[in-house]
């Protein structure tokens, strides 16, 4: 078997100390350019904070962020809530989704796009969407950006609904104010007073209510 030996490190010249030239090639090797700055940077994108309202940058990966504000703590991941779920205010930049079979009442719900793939009542302010999947009765304040009730589901809403876009494919009960539109698709019933500039009723489809073309402040 060879004998292991180590190299010795031989610094070239006696001083211990690099050459001038190859001492600045090594220097400009290790040093970030002049023209960028030191510090890297993190991929961001902008969110509205459901605090203050303000529009605030955080890191695209973050799990969570503080807003800029305000300094409020930002939760920014998708969170499910199951049957017999124990925490009932949900406060997310990211989604919600109350899974099938579960019965919850008194939610409190603040998030991106919300799925009511179980049966949920209590206050929902979405900033996307709010799909209702299965039959529901929502006792509280609902506020998205667009509210979807596809064909076979019966939604009733007892203090209505606000929001940008209501698609009714299905039934709904209840006052609604949409700042953009409503529309019913074939087969859809909507009974309640209905506050949008623009109603699209297609063939089929049924509204028994007041249409009012001007949207309450
Ligand atoms: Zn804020």
């Amino acid at each position: 078997m060879p004998e292991y030996r180590t190299e010795p490190y031989v610094v070239p010249v006696g001083s211990g100390l690099l050459p001038e030239g190859e001492r600045s090639r090594r220097v400009a090797l290790t040093s970030f350019d002049k023209g960028r700055s030191a510090v890297p940077r993190v991929p961001s994108r902008e969110v509205v904070c459901y605090e203050c309202g303000m529009v605030t940058s955080v890191p695209t990966a973050a799990l969570s962020a503080k807003c800029s504000h305000c300094q409020a703590y930002l939760k920014m991941t998708d969170v499910e809530l199951k049957p017999g779920a124990q925490r009932l205010t949900v406060r997310t930049l990211g989604d919600v989704r109350v899974l099938a079979d579960a019965v919850l009442s008194q939610l409190s719900v603040v998030c991106r796009h919300c799925y009511l793939n179980g049966r949920g009542s209590g206050n929902f302010r979405c900033s996307g969407n709010l799909e209702v999947n299965c039959n529901n009765r929502i006792e509280g304040s609902v506020q998205a950006s667009r509210l979807l009730v596809p064909r076979g589901v019966d939604l009733v809403l007892t203090q209505g609904a606000t929001c940008d876009e209501l698609v009714v494919s299905g039934r709904v009960t209840g006052r609604i104010v949409a700042r953009k539109s409503v529309t019913l698709r074939r087969g859809a019933e909507l009974y309640g007073n209905c506050f949008t500039p623009a109603l699209n009723v297609e063939p089929g489809a049924v509204h028994r209510g007041e249409w009012h073309a001007v949207v309450p402040e």
